[in-house]
C-alpha cells in the first residue's frame, strides 16, 4: 500500500472507531469481535470530555457480561524475563483453548510512548496466536489514571470472553502495588543472584507476591535457581498466613527451554479452585472494588478541584505567602479549600 492510501485508510478506520456508539460496541464485544474491543479500549483511553461520557456508558453495559476471568498480575525488575514469560506462558494456556489478553501498566509510558509492550519486537510469536489479544500499557499523566484505563480494559476484555488476563509492569516505582489491587493472582518474577538471593527486593514486594518464579533456570543456572527457590521458600514461610489460607509458592522456569510452565499454570489453577471454594476469590473482588470505588471518588474530587480557575489563581497567591513565613502550610491549604466550598455551595 502506498502512503496516501494508507493514510486514507487510517483516517477512515479513525473515523470508523470515533463514529461507534456504545451500544454498537457492546454488541461486537459480546460477539467476540475483537475490532470492537479494541475500538472500545481506544475509547476507554482517550482523553476527550465526551469520550469519558461513551467510555463510562460502554463499561456499565458491559459490566454483566465480566467478571469471568483469572486476573494475573505479573511482575519483575528489567531484565528478568518478562516479555519472554509471558510469551512461552501465554502460548501454553492459549493452546489449550484458553482466550488471553496481555495488558499492561507502565507509568512512565506517557514519557517514553510506552515501554512496556509498546516496542513491536516484544512478543511477536504470541502476538499471532489467534486466541491472544494483546494491547499496550495506556498513557497517563499519573499512576491513578493509568490505572484505572487497565481496570476498565480488564472490564472489555472479559466481556469479550478472555477467560485469562495478564497485567504486566515493571518492578519499580508504585505501580506493582496498584496491579495487586486489581488481580487475582500476583506472580513476582525473580532471578537467581550469586548467594544473595535476598538482596534488591523491594521491601514489601515479596510479602503482596502469590508465587514467587525464578526465571532463566537452564544451563549453568539451573541449579543457582534451585538453590535460590529453597532460599526464597524459607523466607516466605517466616511471613503471617495469608487471608485466604494461600500458602505462596516458590516454582522456577526456564521460558526458553519451556521447563516449569505447565507447573505454573497448575498452580493457578489450584489458586483459583481453593480460593473459589472458600469464598474468597470473589471477596477479593468486592473489597477490591471497594478500594477503586475510594479511588475513583478521590480522583473526580481532586480533578474537580484543581480544575476552577479561582482555586488555581488563589493557590499561587497562598503559596507566596506561605513560601514567605507569613503563614503554615495547614492555615494557606484551609483557606484555599475555603475559598473553594464558598464558591461551589455559596456558604
Ligand atoms: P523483561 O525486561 O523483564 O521483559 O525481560 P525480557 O523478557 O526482555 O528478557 C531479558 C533477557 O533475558 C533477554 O535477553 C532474554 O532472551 C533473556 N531470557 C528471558 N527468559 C529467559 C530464559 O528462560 N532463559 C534464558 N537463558 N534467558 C532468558
Amino acid at each position: 500500500m502506498d502512503d496516501n492510501k494508507l493514510n486514507t485508510w487510517k483516517e477512515s478506520r479513525k473515523r470508523r472507531i470515533r463514529n461507534l456508539s456504545s451500544k454498537n460496541l457492546l454488541s461486537g464485544i459480546i460477539a467476540h469481535d475483537w475490532t470492537a474491543l479494541s475500538a472500545a479500549i481506544t475509547l476507554v483511553e482517550s482523553f476527550k470530555e465526551t469520550d469519558f461520557r461513551e467510555a463510562q456508558e460502554l463499561i456499565k453495559l458491559c459490566l454483566p457480561y465480566s467478571g469471568n476471568s483469572v486476573r494475573i498480575g505479573i511482575t519483575g525488575v528489567p531484565g528478568v524475563g518478562k516479555s519472554t514469560f509471558i510469551e512461552a506462558f501465554g502460548e501454553l494456556i492459549a493452546n489449550k483453548e484458553n482466550k488471553i489478553a496481555v495488558l499492561a501498566i507502565d507509568p512512565s509510558s506517557s514519557l517514553s510512548k510506552g515501554s512496556i509492550l509498546g516496542d513491536k519486537t516484544r512478543m511477536n510469536m504470541l502476538s499471532m496466536n489467534e486466541n491472544v489479544f494483546i494491547r499496550p500499557s495506556p498513557a497517563g499523566s499519573t499512576l491513578g489514571g493509568v490505572a484505572r484505563k487497565t481496570r476498565e480494559a480488564i472490564i472489555l476484555c472479559e466481556a469479550a470472553g478472555f477467560n485469562y488476563i495478564f497485567i504486566e509492569t515493571v518492578g519499580v516505582g508504585q505501580s506493582e502495588t496498584v496491579v495487586k489491587s486489581m488481580v487475582d493472582f500476583f506472580l513476582l518474577l525473580m532471578l537467581s543472584g550469586a548467594g544473595d538471593e535476598l538482596q534488591g527486593i523491594k521491601k514489601g514486594i515479596m510479602e503482596m507476591a502469590d508465587a514467587v518464579v525464578i526465571t532463566k533456570a537452564d544451563g549453568e543456572n539451573s541449579k543457582k535457581s534451585e538453590i535460590a527457590a529453597r532460599e526464597y521458600r524459607n523466607a516466605i514461610h517466616l511471613f503471617p498466613p495469608n487471608e485466604n489460607n494461600w500458602i505462596p509458592k516458590v516454582l522456577t522456569c526456564s521460558a526458553i527451554d519451556n521447563f516449569g510452565l505447565d507447573e505454573i499454570h497448575q498452580m493457578i489453577k489450584s489458586f483459583e479452585n481453593q480460593t473459589k471454594n472458600n469464598g474468597s476469590f470473589e471477596f477479593n473482588r468486592r473489597s477490591q472494588d471497594r478500594t477503586w470505588f475510594l479511588e475513583s471518588l478521590k480522583e473526580l474530587i481532586y480533578s474537580n478541584f484543581f480544575s476552577k480557575k479561582s482555586v488555581k489563581e488563589f493557590i499561587k497567591e497562598i503559596e507566596n505567602k506561605v513560601a514567605n513565613g507569613e503563614i503554615t502550610s495547614f492555615q494557606g491549604a484551609e483557606l484555599v479549600f475555603d475559598l473553594y466550598k464558598k464558591n461551589e455551595t455559596g456558604i
